[in-house]
């Protein structure tokens, strides 16, 4: 017995090659847990507004975090039922089992109602919502066999501070994170005899490819200038005075994967930004 908070379980992450789903990955290792990360792989959705992780940041992942622990990394479309399927059962066949599923896939796009492709509508929807279904459906039998009357397994969804409220021009990305927290709700009440918690986190702001490549005001100059202009306007913006990191989100997964009289929360990492 190592006494760390999660030791040798099982988690799977979506979206685990960078950002937050990365800073998730090393907090879960931290933790004593058995890590899979899984991605975009080659040949991943090319036409998106800002590039999406490939083949390259997964290993590049991997490589990094692995002296920590035992992580491994596997390719997943969260859009498509058999790759969900298939990256379940890789993340079974590695470490034999899965505890802790976490749906933190996501895509932004912002823009006007009169502007706004129905392309993008719905892959909005088909990552940030259905995303959450299908690899959920894909985990239950798995995080059956794990939970039992004493030990709980458990779901994390990524929602956001947009799950809570509207912002203009992002009615797609605001309508699928309230959609990824009634899902978050409704599957807590259903699973809950099995002993399965189902929790939501709600970051706020995270200086990750979601702003600086596509929602912060495009500023003249290099990333570092856009690093700047980030923690600049979120000091001003946030009441604890400071943007969110993957590092917070990743204590808050923890956190959640630990708390076993915990199930149906939206939880907001967003230094008060939001506070419903
Ligand atoms: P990110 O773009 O760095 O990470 C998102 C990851 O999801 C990427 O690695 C991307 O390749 C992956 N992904 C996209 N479509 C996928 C698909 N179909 N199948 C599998 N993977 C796919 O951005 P991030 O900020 O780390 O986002 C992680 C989560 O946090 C998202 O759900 C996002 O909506 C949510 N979030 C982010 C912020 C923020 O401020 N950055 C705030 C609130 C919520």
């Amino acid at each position: 017995m190592s006494g760390l908070a999660l030791d040798s379980k099982v988690v799977l992450i979506t979206g685990g090659a960078r950002g937050i789903g990365k800073g998730m990955a090393q907090a879960f290792l931290e933790a004593g847990a058995k890590v899979m990360v899984a991605d975009l792989g080659p040949g991943g959705l090319a036409n998106w507004d800002y590039k999406l992780a490939g083949d390259d940041e997964l290993s590049q992942t991997v490589a990094e975090l692995s002296p920590l622990g035992s992580i491994e990394a596997t390719p997943v479309d969260v859009t498509n039922k058999s790759s969900c399927t298939a990256a379940v059962a890789a993340t079974v066949k590695a470490f034999g089992g899965l505890d802790v599923l976490v749906n933190n896939a996501g895509v932004v796009q912002s823009g006007s109602l009169a502007d706004f492709s129905e392309a993008h509508w719905d892959q909005t929807f088909a990552v940030n919502s259905k995303g959450l279904f299908l690899m959920s459906q894909a985990a239950l039998p798995h995080l059956h066999s794990a939970a039992s009357a004493t030990t709980s397994a458990c779901i994390i969804n990524t929602a956001s501070i947009a799950g809570k409220q509207g912002y203009p021009n992002m009615a797609a990305y605001c309508g699928s994170k309230f959609a990824a927290i009634g899902i978050t709700q409704s599957l807590a009440n259903e699973l809950a005899n099995d002993n399965i918690r189902v929790n939501a986190i709600c970051p706020g702001m995270v200086g990750t490819a979601m702003w600086l490549e596509h929602l912060l005001p495009s500023s003249p100059g290099s990333n570092t200038n856009k690093d700047q202009d980030f923690e600049t306007m979120m000091a001003q913006t946030i009441p604890l005075g400071r943007p969110q990191t993957a590092q917070d989100m990743g204590q808050a997964a923890v956190y959640l994967a630990s708390a076993n009289n915990v199930t149906g929360v939206a939880l907001n990492v967003a230094g008060g930004f939001e506070m419903h």
